[in-house]
């Protein structure tokens, strides 16, 4: 297996530190709002290389945090009048809500930053000895020039670094020896909320809580780090002096970076009126079609959100859903006979095109080519299975498919379950409201389904529906 590494710029072969292990660690949300679709793609492009590892064998300790302290949090709570463990704890149910949706498996753990405080302050204290950082009037800094390597992940060149800070004085840091030390513990300020520490009341800054989680879940050096490439500098270049200069050993053995989500090919903002949370995309779309577009590029360019592409995901998922569908239907009447030739042959066809999963997969997990391995089995299978076929063809063909998607974090039959029900339901209302008169919620019903490709027909026995 390959990866491509932002450390050295290059794919490397994957040899875990422990045999048959994973210890990955993937920077999580901020949570002072609904997540956005931006903080979506990292959290499918992960979760899928996490179920790619599982699928290979490997066990895989995944862990991803939650920052739960931070100005933005704080101003949300201000700004409703409530305290800020009131906001995280509502963001980080509902992010938990969309990741469900989306299909990311739950993390092996989910720190929160509040909660490990006591680590934080531990490893300050050791950089301090260690003559890596220093208290400024209960402000501590990290001195960035005692970290030789500084730079290495973001080859970033510390003169170069220096010119472009000169210029800039912060509020509140001008007790800052040097203008590239950055904070790692500071006072609180007034309606915040603060931890005891042995420099001030206060709280910590944001780089090293992902130093100090990694550190507890996943030990001194780990296999994976990952997250976006906006966190390359100065996030992780920053978290890479805290670990390796406390506990003086390598961090991290590969860095994992994704590209940026642009919409219409443009940078996602508010103010350009182009932004959407997650739960948006999902009063549209079920939001398999969100995680199936963004599987649809590699992981590490960028991917463009407009409606046109996500439409062509949609019926490229739909067209393998609707595969699988027959497979089941023809699967209900087939017979127990034995495999005959042209089926022996189909089933090797199959295994090619598991191979090529595999290997694209093996090359950096290169989810789009992935993706089109599936698309020829969904061909094989709509050529070869029907009514005649045997039922050890029909269910190798079926196992085959849904174990890939499974990878890919689609569920095969998952759509297909809710959505009878949502239609039948859908129906009633559609019913109750023609029976109330109330004719344009009866149109919009049937609009609404046939959106969906659901068209209705009234009989005299009741309303029949069928899929287009
Ligand atoms: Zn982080």
């Amino acid at each position: 297996m390959k990866i491509y590494n932002t450390l050295t710029r290059k794919k490397e072969e994957f040899v875990p530190i422990e045999e048959g292990k994973v210890r990955m660690y993937v920077c999580g949300p901020t949570v002072y709002n609904l997540i956005h679709i931006g903080n979506a793609r990292p959290m499918i492009v992960f979760d899928t290389v996490r179920r790619y590892f599982e699928y290979r064998g490997y066990e895989v300790n995944y862990v991803s945090n939650f920052t739960d302290v931070d100005d933005k949090i704080i101003k949300a709570a201000n700004e409703e009048n409530v305290d800020a463990a009131e906001i995280a704890s509502r963001y980080i149910e509902e992010c938990k809500k969309d990741m469900e949706a989306l299909n990311v498996k739950p993390a092996t753990t989910h720190p929160l930053a509040t909660k490990e405080i006591g680590g934080m302050i531990d490893m300050i204290d050791t950089l301090i000895k260690k003559g890596y950082a220093y208290d400024a009037d209960g402000t501590v800094y990290y001195k960035t020039r005692e970290f030789k390597d500084y730079g290495k992940l973001s080859k970033k060149n510390i003169d170069d670094l220096e010119a472009g800070h000169r210029d800039i004085k912060v509020d509140g840091e001008e007790s800052k020896k040097d203008p590239l030390d950055f904070v790692l513990w500071k006072p609180k300020k007034e309606n915040e909320p603060y931890w005891e520490s042995p420099w001030s009341n206060g709280r910590p800054g944001w780089h090293i809580e992902c130093s100090v989680m990694a550190k507890k879940y996943l030990g001194d050096t780990i296999d994976i780090h990952a997250g976006g490439e906006d966190l390359i500098f100065p996030h992780h270049e920053n978290e890479i002096a805290q670990s390796e200069a406390a506990n003086g050993c390598e961090f991290a053995k590969y860095w994992m970076h994704n590209g940026f989500l642009n919409i219409n090919n443009k940078k996602m903002s508010k103010s350009e009126g182009n932004f959407f949370t997650v739960r948006d995309i999902s009063k549209k779309y079920d939001l398999q079609v969100l995680r199936f577009f963004m599987l649809s590029a590699s992981y590490r360019s960028p991917i463009n959100f407009s409606e046109e592409l996500v439409l062509a995901a949609k019926n490229g998922l739909d067209r393998i859903l609707t595969a699988i569908d027959n497979i089941n239907r023809f699967m209900e009447n087939a017979v127990d006979a034995a495999l005959s030739e042209t089926e022996k042959e189909n089933i090797n066809k199959l295994n090619e095109l598991k191979e090529k999963f595999n290997e694209a997969m093996d090359d950096d997990f290169n989810t789009a080519d992935a993706q089109s391995a599936i698309f020829e089995m969904v061909k094989l299978a709509n050529v070869s299975a029907d009514n005649n076929s045997s039922k050890e063809y029909l269910a190798t063909l079926k196992e085959v498919i849904v174990t890939l998607l499974d990878v890919l974090g689609i569920t095969a039959e998952k759509e297909e379950e809710i959505l009878d029900e949502q239609i039948e339901k859908l129906i009633e209302e559609r019913t109750l409201a023609r029976k109330e008169k109330n004719f344009k919620r009866a149109d919009e019903i049937r609009d609404e389904l046939l959106e969906k490709g659901i068209i209705l027909k009234d009989t005299r026995e009741g309303v029949i529906w069928k899929r287009v």
